[in-house]
């Protein structure tokens, strides 16, 4: 069976109220319940995931922004993936951008990575150069976060896992602003070489690969068709219900997937 194309949906710190979340996830659910090829997985901040604990279909899952990297710890403020699992979470995003840059190490992604696995959740790890610069340096940059990230993943492990590629130069802006299809592409293809050498090539070829960085419905058909990925990651754009509803239908009708399944 065909892995499905992904859309992920990160709401950030938004909405601001319970009744906001309702209705946002409500409609969201609506439109991504009636679109049998492709999944779509809505990440609320954490006060809200337990307004929608029995609300996840086969079609339309429940996703978490972050994790604790153990289910058993003194750990103020944590969720641990045992938490998540028992609320219905079937995703969770680790080591966005916006988390390292609060001090989040390439180890405690490691750590929150295979605590995720262990629990049974499906880790959406994040990686992405902060900028471009002409020597190409960026590549490196993408490596070593790789490596480092999957670091004490095995390669049985390393097929549940989905990898977002997310350029932080890209991040909350307009769609003009995103990569450019012909860069994602490129970036996924070195993204499948760096997972091979990791893992070798068979276990590399079934991480579903996603872009994440100003995707919006004016550029979500050129992404999905020329960026040879599974999908997108979707931050200030899956807050407008209507928008994020035509993104859904636009990934929908794409069958081009990236990964192996
Ligand atoms: C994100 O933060 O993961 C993201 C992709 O945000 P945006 O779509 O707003 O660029």
């Amino acid at each position: 069976m065909k892995k499905k194309t992904l859309i992920v949906a990160n709401w950030k710190m938004n909405p601001g109220s319970a009744a906001e979340a309702r209705a946002l996830f409500n409609r969201t659910k609506q439109t991504g319940s009636r679109l049998e090829r492709m999944e779509t997985v809505i990440c609320p901040p954490f006060p809200y995931l337990g307004l929608f604990a029995r609300a996840a279909t086969t079609r339309v899952f429940l996703g978490a922004q972050d994790v604790f990297w153990a289910n058993s710890a003194r750990a103020t403020g944590e969720v641990s993936p045992e938490m998540l699992k028992d609320l219905g979470v079937s995703y969770c995003i680790v080591g966005h951008s916006e988390r390292r840059a609060l001090g989040e190490t390439d180890d405690i992604v490691s750590k929150k990575l295979r605590a995720a696995l262990a629990e049974g959740l499906i880790p959406i790890v994040c990686v992405g150069e902060k900028e471009r610069d002409s020597g190409g340096h960026y590549f490196s940059t993408l490596k070593s976060q790789i490596a480092a990230s999957f670091s004490g993943v095995t390669r049985a492990q390393v097929r549940d896992t989905v990898i977002a590629y997310e350029p932080l130069w890209a991040i909350g802006k307009s769609a003009r602003e995103a990569a450019e299809p012909r860069a994602i592409r490129e970036m996924s293809i070195f993204i499948r070489k760096v997972l091979s050498d990791l893992f070798g090539a068979e276990a590399a070829q079934f991480p579903r690969i996603l872009y994440g960085g100003s995707a919006e419905e004016a550029n979500t058909a050129s992404i999905l068709s020329e960026g040879d990925v599974s999908g997108l990651l979707v931050g200030h754009a899956s807050l407008n219900a209507e928008g994020f509803g035509e993104m859904l239908k636009v990934a929908n009708t794409f069958e081009t997937l990236n990964s192996k399944l």
